[in-house]
């Protein structure tokens, strides 16, 4: 069938105004975060229920025609992104709240929710959902998909600690539940190469009654490391947050914004890194309790001061400087790019230093900030040399997904594999994948040309 006639079976099931073509698909459609190309589906259809999305599945199945499963777009690695073309699959409209269940503390959300939206409805009634992944503005649906992260994974973990159910669209336009099936949960973190996830049931936890955000400026990043270790295993404390800052990330978003807000300088001595940690506590003489011992430990940590953040204002102030690590990137330099890896805590002693001389040799400035804990890194690497960065950035993503691969590491990260780290795969994760796509998605519709 061609892809005309395709459309025109779908606006039995589907209101014409869903199904844009041509002119009418917007630049949007084309690309998410990642700076990479832009791609044009054939056509974007806005799904507004399951029963849709399973109409569109079947019949774009039947006739082999790619979806790409399409939420915020807010990706980093060009997940949501139509490589191969065919049909945009946008489950944005589908953006209702469900149910939130206040003695079983659990929310039933529509893909297209907003993570800002399912914390503020779990806030007014008094609970949390923990997962913080930087990005508010993200669909429920994207983050299980991308099994996303963020800082305060150390304590409560990725979105896949969370999620009680789903119910999920197959390839075939077949509708299961996640929990009907273990290898089903294979699909939180699959980046829409599987199916299509249309309602999720989460778990929320009971709010923290308190807390504080406290910054260790050290000399060096091997202090700061060492401190790190220290305060993990500490059961006492159980810190929400474990932030390894660089200075040089600090300074240089600090300039963007006019507001460095964390220590570049000490007693005139350059800080070499800082931790950002985040402590809970039943109520406000808990968390000044924990502050108290972990001040009277300052000495064994090496830190140069204890800063502390435990007014409102301030705890917005630490994190809105911490979102423009990210932000700043592009407005303060003419070309950016981004390695997000997790690594183990052994490896960041190594990984570190290698590269920030790797950045050197190859002209550009590499920055980071790091979840400690956790284990998600994300390296910036920018420069003012527009002609030299092309050459450069490749140099620099092969050789450090290479040594992140040398390490240990996982070079999916928090990010997502996308199309943009596609090439860094092993012959082995492909191929192990492969066997999980042919169960699923044996013709191969979904989010082709990801992961392969
Ligand atoms: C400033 C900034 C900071 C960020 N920081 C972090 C961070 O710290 N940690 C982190 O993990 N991420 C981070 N991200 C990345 C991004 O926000 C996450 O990947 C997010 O989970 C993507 O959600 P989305 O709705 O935008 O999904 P999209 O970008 O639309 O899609 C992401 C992937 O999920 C698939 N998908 C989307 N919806 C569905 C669905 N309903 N069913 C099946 N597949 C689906 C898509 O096909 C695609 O492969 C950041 C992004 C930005 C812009």
């Amino acid at each position: 069938m061609e892809l005309t006639a395709l459309l025109q079976n779908l606006q039995s099931v589907l209101d014409p105004k869903n199904i844009l073509t041509g002119d009418d698909i917007g630049a949007d459609f084309t690309h998410d975060e990642y700076p990479g190309e832009s791609f044009i589906p054939d056509a974007v259809v806005r799904a507004a229920s399951t029963e849709t999305v399973a109409a569109v599945l079947k019949l774009c199945g039947e006739n082999g025609v790619p979806v790409t499963v399409r939420g915020a777009g807010t990706g980093q690695m060009g997940g949501s992104v139509p490589v191969k073309g065919g049909v945009v699959l946008s489950v944005k409209d589908m953006n209702q709240i469900l149910a939130l269940d206040e003695e079983a503390k659990t929310i039933t959300v529509q893909p297209g929710v907003l993570l800002q939206d399912v914390k503020a409805a779990a806030d007014r009634a008094g609970l949390y959902y923990p997962p913080d992944p930087g990005e508010q503005t993200a669909t429920i649906g994207g983050n299980v998909s991308t099994n996303a992260g963020g800082p305060c994974a150390v304590k409560y973990g990725k979105t896949k600690d969370y999620v009680l159910d789903a119910v999920l669209v197959k390839a075939d336009g077949s509708v299961c539940r996640l929990s009907d099936d273990e290898a089903n949960a294979a699909v939180i973190g699959s980046e829409g190469t599987l199916g299509v996830v249309t309602e999720v049931t989460l778990r929320l936890i009971e709010k923290p009654g308190a807390d504080a955000i406290l910054l260790f400026p050290f000399l060096d990043f091997d202090t700061a490391r060492n401190a790190a270790q220290q305060i993990l295993a500490a059961e006492e404390y159980s810190p929400a947050v474990v932030e390894l800052l660089d200075t040089d990330l600090v300074e240089f978003s600090g300039n963007v914004t006019g507001n460095p807000v964390f220590p570049v300088e000490m007693d005139g001595e350059r800080v070499g890194a800082t931790l950002m940690v985040t402590l809970e506590a039943d109520d406000d003489d808990a968390v000044m309790e924990l502050m108290e011992i972990i001040a009277e430990g300052a000495e064994d940590l090496e830190c140069l001061d204890i800063l502390v953040g435990d007014s409102p204002t301030m705890k917005r102030d630490f994190w809105a400087a911490h979102t423009a690590f990210h932000t700043s990137m592009e407005s303060g330099a003419k070309c950016a790019c981004e390695v997000n890896v997790d690594l183990p805590f052994e490896a960041f002693a190594e990984v570190i230093p290698f590269a920030k001389e790797l950045g050197e040799e190859l002209g550009l400035k590499v920055m980071l900030n790091a979840h400690v804990g956790s284990g998600g890194v994300h390296f910036h690497a920018v420069s003012d040399d527009k002609d030299a960065f092309p050459a450069a950035s490749k140099a620099f993503l092969d050789a450090m997904y290479a040594k992140v691969a040398e390490v240990g590491g996982d070079i999916v990260g928090e990010y997502g594999v996308g199309y943009g780290k596609n090439a860094y795969l092993t012959d082995e994760a492909k191929a192990a994948f492969a066997a999980v796509k042919a169960a699923f998605d044996p013709q191969g519709i979904l989010n082709p040309g990801k992961r392969v």
